[in-house]
């Protein structure tokens, strides 16, 4: 039996953990016993300031009252139900505060357990509802490079990040990528949105014209695209985009699943960008992370596309056994309640020139070529090491852990995406470690 693990808190042998250089990681684990508001604690005891609201989800701060009293009180009332041909009420309750919030030409929501979940479901929705309308040669989709759209096999498909791809075979057909908008010659430290690149949009034209404008289901984008390093759309492009996809009888669905819920001061990036795509793709903020939940939404006529067929039909075959879980909804409310009660979206537009000024003050530091920010995220990206990419921002992760602070990294770029609570000071207090942990990886 010597091969069998032994069962202790401590054996960390049997968790195959997700995006995680495992070996590496259990030699030297960096383990989180417990959260309150802007801080984890560490299990040596340090207190661990949150630069990244979890993996940006955790927008309201950590172990917040009127959440974690939500879920206590809903387990012990009706701790599931089916959404099958049934229904509880908090489901079609969240659904309606979350219309409320949402741009206007939003009317029905769908609901999962994940980001990725959202997005195939969108992106199921998106050819189910050519279908419908009797156009069903509309079967491609164009995603772009440098997208993360969650790891199922359709977000990985129109997902532009190589490694997240190449090892899992044709994935779906029909699908072409737009270039990225990463232009660092041109918009190196830039604040905010980027003036080169709006034309890159155009890309979006040609594809379309390639494969004729019939055969175009969808393009799915991040407004800001978050997993590949913040990168934040150039002046027009999300603008352009729409008008292409209008002109063409195309949907346009924007995966807000990090945009979404405040990051960049709204409620939603469709806002803050003054673009309303069709279907928009969230999750994350939805609950602050703490149960796994996602939602969809979609226009009114998309949804009505769907109602036409017999009453007695069901319009749509998809779903999931936790969908609209009440568990989660109940955290969904309370998390909105958060939100709302203590204004955090309007927080978050507040601090933004704060949280700008103070990344930006990092330019000059050592390795740093680029910083970009929008709400209150933000992006420093380093020069890479010749042969080892990842290998500098990684380290100054790991050290930055070490002082107390958590940032988060992807390839040579550290990512930022503080909870909306976040003070002035803690702001400060974060940028600091960045720069010493920069100076000492140096
Ligand atoms: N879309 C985007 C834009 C994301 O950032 C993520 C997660 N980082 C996902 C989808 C997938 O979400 P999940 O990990 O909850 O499946």
């Amino acid at each position: 039996m010597s091969n069998r693990l032994n069962t202790t808190p401590n054996d960390l042998r049997a968790f195959w953990m997700p995006f995680t250089a495992n070996r590496q990681f259990k030699q030297n684990p960096r383990m989180m016993v417990a959260a309150k508001d802007m801080h984890f604690s560490a299990a040596d005891g340090r207190q661990v300031l949150d630069g990244t609201a979890g993996l940006w989800c955790v927008n309201a701060g950590h172990c917040r009252p009127l959440i974690t009293e939500a879920i206590r009180q809903q387990v012990g009332e009706l701790d599931y139900a089916p959404a099958f041909q049934m229904g509880h009420p908090k489901a079609f309750e969240l659904a309606n505060r979350l219309i409320d919030i949402a741009p206007d030409n939003m009317a029905n929501v769908l609901f999962t357990n994940s980001g990725s979940e959202s997005v195939e479901t969108a992106l199921k929705v998106a050819l189910a509802y050519h279908r419908v309308k009797g156009d069903g040669s509309r079967t491609r989709l164009i995603g772009r490079e440098r997208g993360y759209h969650g790891v199922n096999f359709g977000g990985i498909s129109v997902g532009g990040i190589v490694a997240n791809r190449k090892m899992f075979g044709t994935l779906l057909t029909g699908v072409d990528h737009m270039p990225h908008t990463h232009l660092p010659e041109q918009n190196a430290f830039t604040r905010g949105e980027p003036e080169h690149g709006g034309d890159l949009a155009d890309e979006l034209q040609r594809i379309v014209t390639l494969h004729d404008p019939s055969t175009i289901a969808a393009v799915i984008v991040e407004p800001v695209a978050g997993s590949t390093g913040v990168l934040v759309p150039p002046k027009g492009y999300l603008k352009r985009l729409r008008e292409i996809c209008t002109q063409h009888g195309i949907l346009l669905i924007f995966d807000e699943v990090i945009t979404g819920y405040g990051r960049l001061g709204s409620a939603f990036a469709s806002q803050h960008f003054d673009v309303k795509p069709d279907i928009i793709v969230t999750a994350k903020g939805l609950t602050n992370g703490v149960i796994p939940m996602g939602a969809v939404f979609v226009t009114q006529e998309i949804h009505d596309a769907f109602m036409q067929g017999p009453e007695h039909m069901i319009e749509f075959f998809h779903g999931y056994t936790y969908s609209g879980n009440p568990i989660a909804c109940a955290a969904a409310l309370g998390t909105l309640e958060t939100y709302k009660q203590e204004g955090l979206f309007e927080r978050a537009a507040e601090l933004a020139p704060y949280w700008e000024d103070a990344l930006h003050s990092l330019k000059g530091e050592p390795h740093v070529i680029d910083i970009r920010n929008i709400g209150l995220v933000g992006a420093i990206e380093l020069q890479g090491v010749a042969g080892e990419p990842t290998k500098r921002a990684f380290a100054c992760f790991v050290r930055a852990w070490e002082k107390g602070c958590l940032i988060r990294t992807t390839g040579d770029i550290i990512a930022l995406s503080p909870p909306l609570i976040i003070s002035k000071s803690q702001i400060d207090e974060l940028i600091d470690c960045v720069r010493t942990v920069l100076n000492e990886v140096a």
